[in-house]
């Protein structure tokens, strides 16, 4: 809808004007339709009224020179405005009024009954493409008039040339907005393309010839009147060292083997300089045979993101060949919140520590479960479990089962941090503690065995005590034996047989002990040729009676040293030990005190307390 006209100011219907597609100034593009139609219809006027919502004018108007004095009037006081049908569904658009003296339509209207006194009216409405009423092609004369059949066919064409040039303007106004909205299309295009750094290239692919923006030039450091179209010039200041893959890439695109040519490269400024420029482009015409005609691409410096990631890439080498080169598997590992969890790194270290490689772990570290010894398999999982949920770092000792490399001891440290999906990611490293664990065990072994005899020290042994003591405690009317050995009359075979065969007698004895004993109990070496044993839940009677056994079985099988049999017996001292005994010192006293005894009542005996 047209803005209406403020009719008081002589200067606003002007300046309206201008800014409407629809004209109010008389066309004379009508002039030669509307002269023609009065000659032919012979009446004394012939217009082209025009209207919008408010008012309605003449486009063109021959005849009856009074016809100017009402050449622009409101709408809703139009004569001519009778001819635009309220009813669109009328079937015949044309309106003729052979008197308007005898039409009660009109009898009484100001053009009618006052000057020019108009008596006869004819107009045909003129619409546009979408049916929207833009006026009427009027005839008026101040005589009663009327027009046959072949008079209103004619009338009708006189409106459709008329539709015809309006029609023109339509198309014309559309052509203008689209014109517009390209043309600011296209600024916003360029804009953005100078704001981002980018320049334009165009390239001739017949006559090599290629064309670029000035921002292309810019980027080079040349100015826009700057450089030649050439192909051959623009290969030169392509570096030496890339020359070769891009042309093989705009080869490849101009045999239709890539959708678009894409490629970085360096390439020479103004002032010797290189810089990296990442360039695109496509091939937008070729001919019927497929032969490329031109292409058209963008050139973006990358210099700056290029040494950025250079030195990104420097700092991921760095940090790589660091863990790398620490014994050990250095790692990122990350548990889910659903729960499954995967090595986010892993170092090379991982080939040594699991014999896996870092791919084998990256999507999924399920693997691990039949690594790890299923000994110590639960209590793996438990410590990552509690690092996680206590995000306290986790730290364990456990052993994997690897086909290369068999059981190995490996420890494990991380720090865990809370990630914002719920999930834990640790850093940490895994080494192999496998000798270590060895010399630990080796050192344990020192600490608490017997070199000679191979059965626990007198320390160890005490120790053992002491947990049976508690077991007792525990348990209720829990008791055990105590039994203390000592060889008889040893001095005497070292004397005799010298210190080498009094040794092989103790080991002789021990293992006499030992396989007495099974695993019913514990012996211990206590002193030099003075063992003790810690029966449990042996009463005196089970007590005497193992004894009896291992006095017997000495008997039976001295110790055989070249072809002497030398015979040995001992001395054992009983005593109960039970919950009423504050430590195992007690008992063991006790025992001592039943040893003395026997060998105080002849040696070779057995008694209790
Ligand atoms: P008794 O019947 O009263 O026990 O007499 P005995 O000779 O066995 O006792 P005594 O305490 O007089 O002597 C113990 C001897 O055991 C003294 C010591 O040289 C010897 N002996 C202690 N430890 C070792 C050892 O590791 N190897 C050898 N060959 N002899 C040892
Ligand atoms: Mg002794
Ligand atoms: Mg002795």
């Amino acid at each position: 809808m047209l803005a209406p006209i403020k009719l008081d100011d002589e200067s606003n219907p002007v300046h309206a004007l201008r800014s409407l597609d629809g004209n109010t100034l008389p066309d004379e593009r009508f002039d030669g339709l509307t002269r023609l139609a009065r000659r032919h219809f012979g009446v004394s006027l012939a217009l082209i009224m025009r209207v919008d919502g408010q008012r309605r004018w003449f486009s063109s108007c021959d005849g009856l020179a009074a016809g100017r004095a009402f050449a622009q009037t409101p709408r809703a006081l139009s004569f001519c405005g009778q001819a635009i049908p309220d009813d669109e569904t009328r079937d015949d658009d044309l309106l003729v009024i052979p008197d308007t003296l005898a039409d009660n339509r009109v009898q009484d209207h100001p053009l009618v009954v006052d000057n020019p006194c108009i008596r006869f009216y004819a107009g045909y409405p003129l619409r546009n493409s979408n049916g929207e009423t833009l006026g009427a092609f009027c005839l008026l004369d101040t005589a009663p008039h009327d027009l046959d059949h072949a008079e209103r066919e004619c009338l009708r064409d006189f409106a459709r040339l008329a539709e015809a040039i309006l029609a023109r303007d339509q198309s014309a106004a559309h052509l203008k907005e689209d014109q517009d909205a390209l043309r600011k299309r296209e600024k916003r295009m360029a804009l953005a393309i100078a704001g981002s750094g980018t320049g334009i290239w165009d390239r001739n692919i017949v006559t090599n010839e290629i064309h670029y923006s000035a921002g292309w030039k810019a980027i080079l450091g040349y100015a826009d009147w700057e450089l030649t179209n050439q192909l051959n010039d623009s290969y030169q200041r392509v570096h030496p060292d890339d020359l070769a893959y891009v042309q093989a890439a705009i080869q490849a695109h101009f045999n239709q083997k890539t959708p678009s040519y894409e490629v970085e490269h360096r390439i020479r400024c103004k002032d010797g300089s290189y810089k990296w420029i990442s360039s695109r482009g496509k091939v937008v015409s070729r001919d019927s045979t497929g032969r490329p005609l031109r292409m058209i691409g963008t050139t973006t410096d990358i210099t700056a993101m290029r040494a950025m990631s250079e030195r990104l890439q420097e700092n991921v080498d760095l940090i790589t060949s660091l863990t790398n080169e620490v014994p050990g598997l250095v790692f990122q590992y990350r548990l889910l919140p659903g729960g499954e969890s995967f090595f986010s790194y892993a170092s090379a270290g991982i080939e040594e520590i699991y014999e896996l490689t870092p791919q084998q772990v990256a999507k999924s570290a399920a693997v691990i479960n039949t690594i790890v010894h299923p000994d110590d398999l639960a209590a793996y999982r438990a410590s990552l479990e509690i690092s996680a949920a206590s995000l306290t770092p986790w730290h364990l000792e456990y052993r994997v089962e690897l086909p290369r490399q068999g059981l190995r001891w490996r420890q494990g440290d991380a720090q865990p941090r809370r990630l914002e999906d719920g999930g834990t990611l640790w850093h940490g490293f895994i080494t192999d503690v496998t000798e270590r664990k060895r010399i630990e065990a080796e050192l344990k072994e020192f600490a608490t065995i017997d070199f000679m005899t191979q059965l626990p020290n007198r320390r160890h042994f005490m120790v053992q005590i002491e947990a049976e003591l508690a077991r007792i405690r525990c348990a209720k009317e829990g008791f055990a034996t105590i039994l203390m050995c000592d060889l008889d009359h040893f001095k005497l075979i070292n004397d005799t047989w010298g210190h080498a065969v009094g040794d092989r007698t103790l080991r002789h004895f021990a293992s006499i002990l030992q396989a007495e004993l099974g695993t019913q109990g514990i012996a211990g070496r206590v002193g030099g040729e003075e063992f003790a044993v810690v029966l449990p839940n042996a009463d005196l009677v089970d007590a005497r009676a193992f004894a009896e056994r291992v006095q017997q079985r000495m008997a039976e099988a001295p110790l055989a040293e070249c072809d002497w049999r030398i015979a040995l017996t001992v001395s054992i001292g009983i005593a109960v030990m039970n919950a009423a005994d504050a430590t195992a010192d007690a008992p063991l006293s006790r025992s001592d005190a039943a040893l003395y005894r026997a060998k105080e009542r002849g040696r070779n005996r057995i008694e209790c307390h």
